[in-house]
């Protein structure tokens, strides 16, 4: 038996290898999407490969469950229909009536929904800090502990840096399970496990599908026996990926390490071209130096990622802006090869406007894709010549 996938090899050999054996009946390089939702028993619980039913298990999803596994550094790799679905099964697996989440001042805005007006009525409650200044975090533990710490970096859409390992090490002190959504920076760019956090969550909608044509989320879960409990909720409340999104998901990650790079590189220069032009008034990008993460970014990332994000000012400007660009689609969502131009205020952070993450007006959200850099470059500049 081949061994592509051990342990020990690098992020791309696993990326394309782990959990990705060849079929041992046909010999199909390609491991088969299984369909089937019930499995054949050979007399009363007699299973042949541990499946009995597609909910409770599914080959190809499995697939998927070792590969993203693999590729975080984790042990326990767990599939869902989205992202949301993923933190809920999390959330709700960790966490009783009277606990608390200490939350990122900017997380997706799913993220601070789904606490506060779907786990806040059964008793859960929320804190909001800047997790960037870990004396922040520091004083909220102090004042009163909590179960979870959940947050997001580079974040979204200020790209803030938060130190993982500082992190994780402030939140064991006080107990509680620390969670890092690694979907801006993917695990291509950044590993949050073996810095020391306890969950990784993915919305694999974002890059590790990486072609804009399948909703999943994933975690990867450092501990066993909060891994069994997220799989029982998985099991039990069946917010499961189907196989088909699971195998493109599977598929997507194969490609990511080489997409993540040209991700980077396009950023970066975007990023570079940008800052300093006459209308914008600040580039948000890691990877300048001007960036107050940047140094710890430049430490604990590979690279920069392939979000950008301009201050242009005044609302109306940022509207424009996103209303304006050709090659940059306007939608929601990021992570694709294609680039997108996003008005957060009115799109993805609608349903936290007027709260404590409500994102500034005058500011635009670029996924940037994996065209050619001077073709992104020349639209972002007829875009800003319209202003
Ligand atoms: C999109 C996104 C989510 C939610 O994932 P869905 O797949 O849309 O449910 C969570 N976190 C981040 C950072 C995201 O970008």
């Amino acid at each position: 038996m081949t061994d592509h996938a051990s342990s020990a090899r690098g992020f791309d050999s696993l990326a394309v290898h782990a959990g990705q054996e060849f079929d041992p009946t046909t010999g199909a390089v390609i491991p088969p999407v299984h369909f089937s939702s019930t499995y054949a028993q050979d007399g009363i619980g007699g299973l042949r490969g541990g499946y009995e039913y597609g909910r409770s298990g599914n080959p190809t999803r499995t697939a998927l469950e070792r590969q993203i596994a693999a590729i975080e550094g984790g042990v326990h790799g767990l599939s869902f229909a989205s992202g949301l679905a993923a933190e809920d099964a999390l959330l709700r697996a960790a966490l009783q009536p009277g606990d608390e989440v200490l939350l990122g001042n900017d997380v997706y805005g799913g993220t601070y929904r789904l606490i506060a007006r779907i786990l806040g009525p059964w008793g859960v409650g929320l804190r909001v800090v800047d997790m960037s200044d870990l004396a922040q975090v520091e004083a909220a533990l102090a004042e009163r502990p909590a179960k979870i710490v959940w947050v997001e970096t580079p974040s979204n859409p200020l790209l803030r840096v938060t130190d993982i390992a500082g992190l994780a090490r402030l939140g064991h002190e006080a107990g509680a399970i620390v969670v890092v959504d690694n979907t801006f920076a993917s695990p291509a760019l950044q590993q949050p496990l073996p810095l020391g956090a306890d969950v990784v969550v993915h919305s694999t909608t974002k890059y590790l599908g990486g072609h804009s044509d399948v909703i999943g989320g994933a975690l990867v879960i450092a501990d066993d026996a909060l891994a069994e409990k997220a799989r029982f909720l998985q099991f039990a409340a069946g917010a499961v990926s189907g196989p088909l999104d699971a195998w493109l998901t599977t598929r997507g990650i194969k490609t990511l390490a080489v997409r993540m790079q040209r991700h980077c590189e396009n950023a970066q220069q975007i990023a570079e071209v940008l800052e300093g032009h006459n209308k914008v008034a600040r580039v948000y990008y890691p990877g300048l130096p001007s960036h107050p993460g940047h140094e710890l970014a430049a430490r604990q990332m590979s690279a920069f990622g392939g979000i950008v994000t301009l201050d242009l000012g005044d609302g109306a400007s940022a509207r424009r802006f996103a209303e304006s660009t050709r090659l940059f689609t306007l939608a929601e969502s990021l992570g694709g090869v294609e680039s997108l131009v996003n008005y957060p205020d009115e799109m993805t952070h609608a349903s936290v406007r007027g709260t404590e993450l409500a994102v500034p007006e005058s500011v635009v959200r670029l996924s940037v894709g994996i065209e050619s850099v001077d073709d992104l470059v020349a639209d972002l500049e007829q875009a800003l010549a319209a202003l």
